[in-house]
């Protein structure tokens, strides 16, 4: 609900405010009038009543639940340090994960079936609406407002003013949850092109890269066996060694097609320790390692095993193959930093069958999380596609592997419907949680006015609020803090 504390009366149809530019509009007015007749908008009005503090205690405890986690997982703090404090903004375009065309449409339908529902509820309740309209920001439109007469909204009865205040954030979660059904229903719809793995990246210069995988391929069998999920690829792989040939088998474009991946001939070097041996030697990213002194290591199990024969301070030579050629280096072998009698190289590796360079994501498996509901945490519905684009199957780069009956209505829908359930959830939590001027906090308000009537004085109530709405604002503050602490 908007405040306007300024002149009644005469109304400017348009008001400019270098950039923001209000404009009243009288059609807005008569559809809430028509809206607030229906019989129905009373006792859906009640429901909303009750749903109200339901909203609110949930939104309590999952902040109260944020911070405690905060607090004890230093992971987490990490994580929320990563994404920025701007992903705490409902503002596409300066949280970076809200993507700006789904997240204004779905932010201004938000914000007028927000405003619209107070009104609608006002007239329905014979309270006075001064005003309606929209707000824009140079031609976009960023708002809309429902100006409800403050002081006969003041003057009506607890039970009618508490049901004019949930009817905002009441009406956010009926659109919420009409959203979210029909992201099922096309979640419902969607299969794989064909059932397999998805290629939703490959490493440069990869052995993949060079067999001619490319992104977006759907890889269906691994030396004529079937592989599905993620596990089945990797399990498939691990059948072989070094320098070996793999026969994959995958479609792109409607074709299927066979190339042949070659292994690399040893483990392949992926990170360093600072300050140990190999790094200092010379030895570089993704060289891959043939032989330790003399004898040929083709996993990483083997250069364990040659190694464990030796001790720190024993020199060695390793002979590497770094873009097909031979290179041999020699080093002083250090000690492990907690076993000092453990030789080391201070090498991160990954065996030839984990080397392929394709990083793989099973088509089924990411639908079916979306579709098992008992098994799933309820959390997979607000997974970000913008922030886990690999777990969720309507993202900018999972959309590819689908097919619908939608067609290419599949991806816009999709997305348009998740953004619309996402910010609806929380514009509602926020704005029922108790904090004045929010509709939780004045609902609070009305709510004491009317438990406290006789016993307690006007400026009792103000204090009460004004603590409540320090105490929740605090919670929230502490909620963005703590990472950085
Ligand atoms: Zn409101």
């Amino acid at each position: 609900m908007t405040k306007n504390n300024s002149a009644d009366g005469e109304l400017k149809r348009v008001e400019v405010t270098f950039p923001f530019i209000l404009i009243r509009t009288k059609k807005g007015l008569s559809i809430i009038e028509r809206i607030g007749r229906l019989g129905l908008i009373k006792k859906l009005g009640w429901v909303l009543l009750y749903v109200f503090p339901i909203v609110a205690a949930i939104g309590f405890y999952l902040i109260l639940n944020t911070v405690v986690a905060f607090i004890s997982t230093a992971a987490l703090r990490d994580f929320a340090r990563g994404i920025t404090p701007l992903a705490n903004l409902l503002i596409p375009g300066i949280n970076p994960y809200l993507p700006i065309f789904y997240g204004w449409i779905a932010l201004i339908i938000a914000i007028i079936v927000h405003e619209g529902a107070h009104g609608i509820l006002a007239r329905s309740l014979g309270i006075p609406v001064k005003s309606s309209g929209m707000i824009l920001l140079l031609v976009f439109p960023i708002g809309a407002f429902v100006d409800v007469d403050e002081k006969e909204l003041r003057k009506a009865k607890a039970r009618d003013s508490g049901r004019v205040l949930a009817a905002g954030p009441g009406s956010n979660i009926i659109a919420a949850l009409i959203a979210l059904f029909g992201l099922l229903l096309i979640l419902g719809s969607m299969t794989p092109i064909v059932n397999g793995v998805g290629v939703v990246g490959i490493v440069q210069d990869s052995p993949a890269q060079k067999a001619g995988i490319s992104l977006n391929d759907i890889i269906i069998r691994v030396d004529g066996v079937d592989v599905s999920s993620t596990s089945d690829f990797n399990d498939a792989l691990k059948l072989y060694g070094a320098g070996e040939t793999v026969d994959l088998t995958f479609e792109r474009d409607g074709k299927t097609l066979n190339h042949i991946l070659t292994l690399p001939n040893g483990p392949v070097i992926v990170g360093f320790w600072q300050d140990f041996p190999a790094k200092q030697a010379g030895i570089q990213l993704e060289d891959i390692i043939m032989n330790l002194n003399g004898i040929r290591v083709s996993s990483s199990n083997e250069l364990d095993e040659v190694l464990s024969t030796m001790k720190p301070g024993d020199t060695i030579t390793l002979a590497i193959e770094r873009r097909e050629t031979l290179m041999n280096f020699t080093m002083a072998l250090a000690s492990h930093p907690q076993n000092s009698s453990l030789p080391v190289l201070g090498v991160l590796l990954t065996d030839p069958s984990e080397s392929h360079g394709i990083r793989p994501v099973g088509l089924a498996d990411i639908l079916n999380g979306y579709r098992d509901f008992g098994s799933t945490s309820p959390v997979i519905y607000l997974l970000l596609p913008t922030l886990a684009p690999y777990n969720v199957p309507f993202s900018d780069v999972m959309v590819n592997f689908y097919t619908s009956s939608l067609g290419y209505a599949l991806h816009p829908l999709a997305n348009l419907l998740f953004w619309v359930w996402f910010i609806s959830i929380n514009l509602a939590i926020f704005n029922a949680l108790p904090i004045y001027p929010l509709d939780g906090g004045q609902a609070f308000r009305v709510l004491l006015q009317a438990v406290g009537k006789n016993r307690l004085s006007e400026r009792t109530i103000k204090r009460i609020t004004g603590g409540v709405t320090i105490a929740m604002v605090s919670l929230v503050v502490l909620m963005l803090a703590v990472p950085y602490l």
